[in-house]
């Protein structure tokens, strides 16, 4: 526990020494769109990530979106 909790600290400050302001600028990367579940008659699971990246810092954004609904959600 105690060996982490210095590990951490040290990788914090390493970071923030090392870093530099980024106006990031994202840009789509891939969207990936999976449905669970539905097969028993429930309503089935729609999920949808979208994976968008920093132009400048290769920055990985990630934003899940996910629905229990009988409809395909208008997102998806
Ligand atoms: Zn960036």
């Amino acid at each position: 526990m105690k060996t982490e909790d210095i590990k951490g600290r040290g990788k914090g400050q390493g970071s923030r020494r090392r870093h530099r302001r980024c106006l990031h600028q994202y840009d789509h990367l891939e969207t990936k769109k999976q449905v669970f579940g539905g097969a028993d008659g429930s309503d089935p699971m729609w999920m949808r990530i979208d994976l968008f990246y920093c132009q400048r810092c290769l920055r990985i954004k990630e934003r899940v979106l996910k629905s229990h609904s009988k409809e395909q959600p208008t997102w998806y």
